[in-house]
């Protein structure tokens, strides 16, 4: 097998938060994104929304470029109307369902409905990582060795229509209707994040499931070094043990005792 990683698509995700607050021009974003191909794209509704803002959102983007789409939001619709969403487009292939009463997955047609007690109010909820979060699949096997599997060819519009590798990130590269997005995703500055692999992390590199995590470069249990371990996982490679085990301690208190 060849170790290498290589990608047909110019964007490999898209992430487009939206808050009730938030005045996104969908039909410009779908016009000035729609050049690229782009593999996932993902809309985060953060707050409560009326069922036909989704659909409408959909059905915008059902002609572009663009492999799968992925919908984030509170699970506060009626079965008939999580049908309408699913019917919107034939791109939306999960629907995750958020602050359900109980967890549980349903299919319907191209798209697994997913329904999660976890509560998950905004882009602050991102980065989580546990045992069942990890993904087993070649292609980001090969993605972890070579580049960020989280922030490589990564665009990001966040809910005041700040562009930024992530939405939850600080710096941005201004307002989606400013930014040239043939500049933006080959500029230096805006690809600085998308090289860095497992294997330069603290700790990460040391772990057995490096190369099936994705690696947040926001929450850093360092704030101020790159280089440090994702904060939100909990997961203590030395001794192969997750918080909640016993005799589990933090990978950061069992390095200072050795
Ligand atoms: S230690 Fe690093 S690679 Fe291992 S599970 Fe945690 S975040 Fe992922
Ligand atoms: S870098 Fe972290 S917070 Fe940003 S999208 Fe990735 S996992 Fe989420």
């Amino acid at each position: 097998m060849e170790d290498k990683y290589l990608s047909p698509y110019v964007i490999e995700n898209v992430i487009i938060d939206v808050k009730p607050h938030s005045h996104h021009d969908f039909d410009y974003i779908k016009e000035v994104l729609g050049k690229f191909s782009i593999r996932v794209m993902q809309l985060r509704f953060f707050g409560e929304f009326n069922f036909g803002l989704i659909v409408s959102v959909l059905t915008i983007f059902k002609a572009a470029n663009i492999e799968s789409i992925e919908v984030i939001v509170s699970d506060l619709f009626k079965h008939i109307q999580l049908q309408k969403i699913v019917k919107a487009s034939n791109k939306l292939t999960s629907l995750y369902l958020f602050n359900s009463s109980r967890d549980r997955t349903l299919t319907q047609d191209q798209c697994i409905i997913v329904f999660v007690k976890e509560s998950v109010m905004g882009s602050h909820s991102c980065g989580k990582v546990s045992h069942g979060n990890l993904t087993c699949n070649k292609s980001l096997f090969y993605e972890a060795q070579h580049i960020n599997t989280c922030l490589n060819k990564k665009i990001s519009i966040d809910s005041a229509g700040q562009v930024k590798n992530c939405p939850s990130m600080i710096q941005t590269f201004g307002r989606y209707d400013d930014v040239d997005f043939s500049k933006l995703i080959n500029s230096d500055e805006y690809k600085l994040l998308w090289n860095i692999t497992k294997d330069e992390i603290s700790v990460c590199k040391d772990c057995e499931y490096r190369y099936m995590c994705t690696d947040c470069r926001v929450f850093l249990s360092e704030p101020s070094n790159i280089y440090s371990k994702p904060s939100k996982c909990s997961y203590n490679p030395y001794l192969g043990l997750w918080r909640g085990d016993d005799g589990w301690i933090s990978s950061e208190d069992w390095l200072k005792e050795k």
